[in-house]
């Protein structure tokens, strides 16, 4: 029997406890296996190894019946308590679970109080209006349930570029210190272009000692073990269950492969079918009468002719970031102080940071009121002078469903800086949609819309806008669209970011950071605007803090 990825052991423990409380079999051991199935989760090595040193049982919250369930099953890969569960209800109700927004809560009461015990009936009972008739879900979820299906049909299984690059340079650090001399080992594929998602990892290993590369790779603690190996290439797999696929080569030809390995399609099919054998990509690329290409930027979008020609754009990059505009502290659903992010700005080389946390109709967020927004601003100026930061007192304001903003303009004209965000009512018709925004946008103490489309990669569809008609209205207030870096988000995306531009709008790109490790997000961010072609004199948080303050000085009149 294959061995069993701590994924996968995660997700079984995972499907128990889901089952256990959906069917209110027992709910104290649905809480227990919930909690063990994240601690498995998150280990950074193989659980049999835990096992064979005893440690199993040491884990916080894995006890000793449920440390014998999962040895049973990674000996056996059955799980008994549920398969015992599975003989008495259908398998198929936690296929109701992969519907996003659909928990364990709403599951259990469509299974209880409808009867609905797969996907089919789930559907069935939407459609039919069974949904919005019990009491507490109502016409919203429901809604949102045809909607949440409708996008489900179109999902990929893709793993987020902020889950795989982090992992991919751990495995190349790893790899760095256990190769052979004189080996090196390199990223390449759609993680190194910064796709948005990526199916797989890929890494390209230069060494003159092939035969060493098998026994190292298959000793590294993050992989799981190799699937395949055949003609120098080995398919290994990550606990956290991404492929990885590794390249071995000679170093006399890395950078031909590199660039291979790396892509894309529609990149390489620009370039002649045979490229020259050499050692580097500038090389290669020199050998093609072209300058280097930057990965993130091999789109087969019309790179390739400006290389040749020499006139390659010069993009931003991280270090033109100067500092962002919106970032959460504890003051709403952060888990920093503001003091705390603001020095974490600071030690990244940041001049300032916009301290934005949630305004009140966006409760589950813990959104402040007027009062405790006013509270908020004296800790901000404490903090401004604390770190010699430049601090800007600002709020992400609820937009509402009639495009009015959660605060009226006398508290909004008090802040430095306004940003407005729409996290409901996404699923309104085009022209609703579009008009909010407008009317939001023609605010002039509205300074920065972030994560303009609501979009979460992967998760939830956008919300359907005229983009043409609010690129135009952002372009003629300067009211700046933002490139939400959040690896869920990545909102706007680089289509839009583009079309934005040629529309002549101003871009911000912001973590919107919820603890001081958020704004490692950054690189995500600035990936989506140099896709998008942004030059850094379009980009307000690469601009100096006098441009700005001028900036946020005429959007008040
Ligand atoms: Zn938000
Ligand atoms: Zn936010």
């Amino acid at each position: 029997m294959p061995l069993l990825t701590n994924r996968e052991i995660a997700e079984t423990l995972e499907r128990y406890a889901n089952l256990a409380s959906i069917t209110g079999e027992n709910a104290f051991r649905s809480r227990a296996f919930q909690r063990a199935a994240d601690v498995v989760r998150d280990l950074h090595e193989p659980v049999i190894a835990l096992m064979d040193r005893g440690d199993l049982r040491r884990l916080p919250g894995i006890g000793s019946g449920i440390a014998d369930a999962i040895e049973t099953l990674v000996r056996t890969g059955a799980l008994p308590p549920l398969d015992a569960l599975q003989r008495t209800v259908p398998a198929t109700l936690l296929d109701l679970l992969q519907v996003p927004g659909v928990g364990v809560k709403t599951a259990t009461r469509v299974y209880r109080e409808l009867g609905v015990v797969d996907l089919p009936g789930l559907l069935a009972a939407a459609e039919s209006g069974r949904i919005r008739a019990l009491p507490g879900l109502g016409p919203k979820t429901e809604a949102n349930i045809l909607a949440a299906m409708e996008a489900l049909r179109r999902r990929t299984g893709r793993f987020l570029l902020g889950t795989a690059l982090p992992l991919a340079r751990r495995i190349v650090a790893d790899l760095q210190g256990t190769l052979p001399a004189g080996s090196s080992v390199a990223i390449s594929g759609s993680v190194r272009r910064m796709e948005e998602t990526v199916a797989d990892i890929d890494l390209v290993v230069s060494t003159r000692v092939h035969e060493a590369i098998p026994a190292t790779v298959a000793h590294l603690p993050l992989l799981s073990g190799i699937v395949r190996h055949e003609n120098g290439s080995l398919r290994v797999t990550t606990h956290a269950g991404i492929p990885v696929d590794i390249v071995v080569v000679d170093p006399s030809v890395f950078g031909t492969a590199l660039i291979r390995a790396t892509g894309s399609a529609d990149h390489l099919a620009l370039l002649p079918e045979v490229l020259p054998s050499a050692p580097t990509e500038e090389e290669v690329y020199s050998r093609l009468d072209m300058e280097w290409i930057a990965p993130d930027l091999r789109l087969g979008l019309g790179e390739v002719m400006q290389a040749k020609a020499g006139t390659l754009p010069t993009l931003l990059s991280v270090g033109d970031v100067r500092g962002e505009f919106h970032a959460h502290t504890l003051w709403s659903d952060g888990t920093a102080t503001i003091l705390d992010m603001v020095r974490s700005a600071a030690e990244r080389g940041y001049a300032f940071l916009g301290v934005s946390d949630h305004s009140r109709a966006l409760g589950v967020a813990n959104g402040l009121d007027a009062a405790r927004l006013a509270a908020q601003r004296q800790e901000i100026e404490k903090a401004q002078r604390a770190t010699g930061l430049r601090v800007f007192a600002s709020c992400e304001v609820e937009v509402h469903r009639d495009g009015l903003l959660d605060f009226d303009d006398h508290i909004l004209e008090a802040l430095d800086l306004v940003i407005a965000s729409t996290h409901s009512g996404l699923r309104q018709p085009r022209d609703v949609l579009t008009e909010r925004l407008l009317r939001v946008i023609a605010n002039p103490h509205v300074d920065i819309i972030a994560h303009p489309s609501g979009r979460l990669v992967e998760r939830r569809e956008g919300g359907d806008f005229d983009w043409n008609r609010v690129f135009a209205a952002a372009a003629a207030t300067r009211t700046a669209l933002e490139i939400n870096a959040s690896p869920e988000r990545l909102d706007l995306n680089h289509d839009l970011a583009r079309r934005a531009l040629e529309a002549g709008c101003l871009l911000t790109i912001n973590c919107d950071a919820h603890s001081t490790v958020g704004f490692d997000a950054l690189e995500y961010g600035v990936a989506v605007a140099r896709k998008a072609g942004a030059d850094p004199d379009r980009i307000v948080n690469c601009w100096p803090i006098e441009r700005i303050e001028a900036w946020l000085q005429t959007r008040q009149t």
